[in-house]
């Protein structure tokens, strides 16, 4: 048996976790060996220099990447981020896990992420513009509609989206807004996209909750991270009637056991992009958050967030993570000793983001628009689904759910591959 060349491109403890979850799943399902390397890693990477003109005439050349995990089981997909702490080794990691989650909720999609090393709020307008465009220029010949379909992820959004629909568009020179999906609605964005990933989240936890035989209505919930996800999945649990008692984000943790106003704290963002001296609470710190006591806790900011040490002092009933990765490969372990927690693990939890993805980007393809109602249906139909075959998995093998939802995963593209054998 041939052993894989594995170079040191990808080296980094996120993307170590990302192939030890793998190896576990692989072993766990008796992966064949000679499918085993060409499913694990990423098919192929770019990396770009991005020279940007500042508004002081001066010029700054940004770092960013597209990884394409899988391209075995469709076009690629996968959000772009734009942090300061972006490696290329992280990217490569989100893309593996975007494998697994379009697989498990049966889309007909492989894995890519992409990456800017930047914080976006020491940018101006103007020159978050001109990187997000020159990024898209860039990476304009590795994607495309049929090839590798771009989304949001941490620090871009829908404006960023539209730049990036818009420069793609002028490369081609005709209009392709199939090219990128989280797009504003005016360029043919989806209803509901916004709000998916935290709507799908928050179902989920509904549906979790319901299994467990806990009243939805009152429970209580901490969120970490008040972005895109966390803010929408408080909008929705609260409609359901949770009582949101924590949300955080980089600069502040609040938390108020008689509830937080959620579109207060959403206002109050809209107008101060922080939320440091929000009143809805009193101040702590996102430490402090995890350990807090309730219902659900809800992590959606970054990965690697809930370490061996904070799971032993975990005191939710529910870990919803809404984040991609948030929880270690040694934290896990604890959870399966503790065995008080159920874990709704990523690639199943935060799927409604990629699942509203794949809507927007077949109603671009058929130039044929639906309202928000049969998106929203739609979307809880393929989450229901997805659920239904972990559960199934989870008692047929005893698994834990993570391993229940990556084996799925896994076991999907492996099959493709295997179908589609080896070229030439
Ligand atoms: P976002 O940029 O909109 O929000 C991120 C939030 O996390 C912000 O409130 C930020 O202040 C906070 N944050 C950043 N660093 C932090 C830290 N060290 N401690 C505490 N809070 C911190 O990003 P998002 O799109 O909401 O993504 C959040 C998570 O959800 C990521 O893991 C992302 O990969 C995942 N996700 C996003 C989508 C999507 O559709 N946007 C889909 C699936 C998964």
């Amino acid at each position: 048996m041939s052993k894989a060349i594995v170079s040191s491109l990808y080296d980094s403890d996120v993307f170590k976790m990302a192939c030890r979850q793998f190896d576990q799943a692989a072993d766990a399902i008796s992966l064949p060996e000679e499918i085993r390397d060409r499913t694990k890693y990423p098919r192929r990477c770019l990396a770009v220099a991005l020279p940007i003109k500042r508004d002081d005439g001066t010029v700054t050349v940004f770092e960013g990447y597209r990884v394409q995990h899988n391209l075995s089981t469709g076009p690629a997909k996968g959000g772009i981020r734009f942090h300061q702490d972006v490696t290329i080794g992280e990217v490569a990691a989100l893309s593996m896990w975007m494998s697994w989650k379009c697989s498990l909720a049966g889309l007909p999609y492989g894995g890519a992420k992409g990456g800017v090393i930047v914080d976006p709020r020491q940018l101006s307008e103007s020159e978050l513009e001109r990187l997000s465009r020159r990024y898209m220029q860039e990476i304009a010949p590795f994607i495309g509609p049929h090839v590798d379909v771009p989304a949001p992820d941490v620090g871009t959004n829908e404006k960023i989206m539209g730049w990036m629909m818009d420069t793609y568009s002028n490369h081609l020179g005709r209009n392709e807004p199939a090219c990128v999906t989280g797009k504003p609605i005016s360029l043919g964005g989806s209803q509901g996209r916004r709000e998916a990933t935290g709507a799908g989240v928050a179902y989920l936890v509904k549906r979790y909750l319901e299994d467990l035989n806990i009243p939805v209505a009152g429970a209580t919930v901490a969120i970490q991270g008040f972005g895109n996800v966390g803010g929408e999945t408080a909008l929705a649990l609260a409609g359901y009637g949770a009582k949101i008692i924590a949300i955080s984000d980089y600069t502040t943790g609040i938390h108020n056991a008689r509830g937080i106003d959620v579109k207060k704290a959403l206002a109050f963002l809209q107008s101060q992009k922080v939320l440091r001296d929000f009143d809805g609470g009193e101040a702590i710190t996102n430490e402090q958050l995890l350990g807090l006591d309730c219902t659900v806790l809800v992590p959606a900011a970054l990965e690697r967030v809930i370490t061996a040490e904070i799971a032993a002092g975990l005191r939710c009933r529910v870990l919803a993570e809404a984040a991609n990765g948030p929880t270690t490969f040694s934290a896990d372990k604890i959870l399966e000793q503790r065995g008080d927690i159920e874990v709704i693990p990523d690639v199943l939890c935060n799927a409604g983001g990629v699942i509203v993805s794949y809507f927007e980007w077949l109603q671009n393809l058929q130039n044929f628009y639906w309202d928000r109602d049969e998106v929203l249906q739609k979307l809880f139909v393929i989450l229901d689904r997805a659920k239904s075959s972990v559960e199934y998995q989870k008692r047929k093998f005893k698994f834990s759910r993570r391993l229940a939802a990556l084996t799925l995963g896994i076991q999907r593209v492996a099959e493709a591959k295997q179908s589609r054998g080896l070229f030439p």
